[in-house]
């Protein structure tokens, strides 16, 4: 995140030879650092917004009891459910196509789509997507709901902790994800966000209870659902915070975006955000034919099978490497 280096007009200080020479603690100028806490400080006024500590915390804690909990089944399915509700929930629906409008679908698989991201945690697809984009508009500069900029640990998991008012809550989504809060299915997913994983949860321990008892019904709650949840939790965030600091550019971008070949990995594709902040609407993320990208195999195949249309693979459209306007 290489800004320009400090220089003793933007110190402002009297005498900038007194600074120890590798002491700073950031590189970013002193008068811009202060506009980074002031907007850091305007979003953290209102205080933790407690339901969501504690719902990352619950999380957290139940993974914990994994170790106490293993089976084959739990492992199976925590893998199966990381996948569904990570690479397409989140990245092939919430990110490449309710975001970037990367291609085309029915509505009723939008739906489907909405209802699969929402089970990996993350809040709706609204909230989501209106994040996100604020995200594109603003990367790396002051605006950007997660830049590493305002600290790493802030860029993975502290930005979303922060209390807003209901009202501020909906004006939100409605400024930055127009689109999907004028769907009403899109928002009763969004009122009922918790309730879709108190139900999934019930469904599994009846499941694992019903057919091999107790210690069953407990695996594959803790492995299906908070270590999954965990797993995909974080995985994302690294998006955020690892993608916007470590790995290498392909393109020169305005923000401080990274190819990450690591985040790729555990993110089905995603680590390539430069790829993706170069090219915002392409479905494609990983741009070399090393860069594994598996959730556009599925949007490749579901393209084969009709189930979507329109796919922006749209590399050879602009060599420029320049950022497109979102929508
Ligand atoms: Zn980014
Ligand atoms: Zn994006």
């Amino acid at each position: 995140m290489a800004t320009a280096p400090p220089s003793s007009d933007t110190l402002n200080v009297p005498n900038s030879e007194a600074l120890p020479l590798e002491s700073t603690a950031s590189e970013t100028p002193l008068d811009e650092q202060a506009a980074w806490q002031a907007e850091r400080k305007k979003r953290t006024d209102q205080g933790l917004d407690w339901p969501i500590a504690f719902w990352l915390g619950l999380l957290h804690v139940g993974a914990l009891a994994a170790p106490f909990t293993f089976t084959w089944q739990g492992l199976g399915l925590m893998l199966f459910l990381g996948w569904l509700t990570g690479s397409i929930g989140i990245c092939l629906g919430f990110h490449r196509l309710f975001t970037h409008r990367s291609f085309k679908t029915s509505k009723t698989m939008r739906w489907i789509v909405g209802a699969i991201g929402g089970l990996a945690g993350e809040g709706s697809a609204i909230h989501w997507v209106a994040n996100h984009r604020k995200h594109h508009a603003f990367s790396d500069q002051i605006g950007d709901p997660h830049s590493p900029h305002d600290g790493p640990y802030w860029s993975h998991v502290f930005w979303c902790m922060w209390a807003r008012t209901k009202s501020d809550y909906d004006a939100f989504n409605k400024r930055w994800a127009p689109d999907l809060a004028a769907d009403p299915v899109m928002l009763f997913l969004d009122r009922t966000f918790i309730l879709w994983h108190v139900g999934l949860t019930a469904i599994l321990f009846a499941v694992g209870y019903l057919t091999s008892g107790l210690y069953m019904g407990c695996s594959l709650v803790v492995w299906g659902m908070f270590l999954r949840l965990v797993y995909v939790l974080h995985s994302t965030w690294l998006v955020n915070s690892a993608s916007h600091m470590w790995g290498y550019k392909t393109y020169e971008t305005t923000d401080d975006s990274r190819n990450n070949w690591w985040v790729a990995i555990l993110t089905y594709g995603e680590g390539w955000h430069n790829n993706h902040h170069a090219f915002p609407t392409m479905a494609r993320a990983g741009h070399q034919w090393w860069e594994y990208d598996p959730t556009f195999w599925v949007i490749r195949l579901m393209e084969k099978c009709g189930l979507i249309w329109d796919v922006v693979d749209g590399h050879h459209q602009s060599k420029s490497g320049q950022q497109r306007k979102l929508l």
